[in-house]
């Protein structure tokens, strides 16, 4: 929708018209996919994509995901645009083959009760996709309105073979009880306390500490925002398993990933052994 701008009017569009641009986006082709790699820290090899949401205004540009996840919460539209993703991540699954690696898609804690639960599980089984191929983020920084729908939810996803990662690890309100009260296959530390650890002790000794705990109870470390080889060279000697991060490659299109994983196995992190780097693992 287009809105004339006033003299003296403010730059941005109102609440309320965006939202209405964001139901449009969603009928016509302004939001895209784009795939960021995850990549085994011991193989150098990719293991499986995270699909972001990008949307492109056709005035205003390319909307922040901040921005948008904000309206589409406030609007009620986090549920139509993620089973509009899962469609299409499950499109791609399907024309990826035998290719095929697990990709990760986020979803709001509060959309996520036995309904939509099952609906994941009927369209993976109705295009042939093995579960393991999907994994669901769920941010913790979210407040959870009904706390026992999600962990049911979870644990249906989880017992036929979808992922279960928790996301933004270490930021939000619960942290520790969320490992309590819901099924995990991982936890993905935020990027906050990847790309400070290097530079700040207790930023440094708060990533130990989460990744220690991680892999005590057994569930998979990924470590997002990985940017340097000081910051990769860290969270190894810590010993997360996985990382994501513009180190490995800035999330991208749907045929620029597919181009990726078809390559010549190549490693897709820089070697560490080459650091200038002295990283103090304490
Ligand atoms: P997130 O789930 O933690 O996604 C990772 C964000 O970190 C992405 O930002 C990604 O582009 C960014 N990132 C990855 N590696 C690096 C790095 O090395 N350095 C820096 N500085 N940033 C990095 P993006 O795409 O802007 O998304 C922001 C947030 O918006 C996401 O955080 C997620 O919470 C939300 N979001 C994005 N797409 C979706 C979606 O389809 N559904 C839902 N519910 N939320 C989404
Ligand atoms: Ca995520
Ligand atoms: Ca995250």
């Amino acid at each position: 929708m287009k809105t004339q701008r006033k003299k003296g009017a403010p730059a941005v569009q109102p609440h309320d018209s965006l939202a209405y641009d964001l139901r449009l986006a969603l009928m016509t082709q302004q939001l895209q996919l784009v795939f960021q790699p995850k990549v085994c820290i011991q193989t150098q090899q990719i293991v499986g994509a995270e699909v972001l949401l990008r949307w492109q205004h056709p005035v205003e540009g390319l909307i922040s995901a901040d921005r948008w996840v904000s309206l589409a919460e406030t609007h009620n539209l986090m549920r139509p645009l993620t089973l509009w993703l899962l469609d299409k991540v499950v499109q791609y699954l399907e024309n990826a083959n035998d290719s095929a690696i697990p990709l990760a898609i986020n979803v709001s804690p509060n959309i996520l009760d036995g309904a939509f639960a099952i609906h994941i599980l009927k369209t993976l089984s109705a295009a042939g996709i093995a579960p393991h191929l999907l994994e669901i983020e769920i941010t913790e920084s979210t407040p959870v309105s009904n706390m026992t729908n999600l962990a049911n939810a979870l644990h249906l996803l989880q017992s036929r073979g979808v992922k279960i990662y928790l996301d933004d690890f270490g930021t939000g309100y619960s942290t520790m009880q969320y490992l309590v009260d819901v099924p995990a296959d991982g936890i993905k530390i935020d990027k906050r306390f990847v790309q400070q650890a290097p530079l700040l002790p207790a930023a440094r000794l708060i990533l130990r500490s989460l990744i220690e705990l991680a892999n005590e109870i057994g569930v998979t470390v990924v470590c997002e925002g990985v940017e340097t080889i000081e910051q990769l060279t860290l969270v190894k000697r810590l010993g997360a398993q996985i990382i994501q991060g513009y180190i490995s490659g800035k999330p991208m299109s749907s045929d620029a990933f597919t181009n990726m994983i078809e390559a010549p196995s190549v490693s897709a992190l820089p070697d560490t052994q080459l650091s200038l780097y002295k990283v103090q693992a304490s």
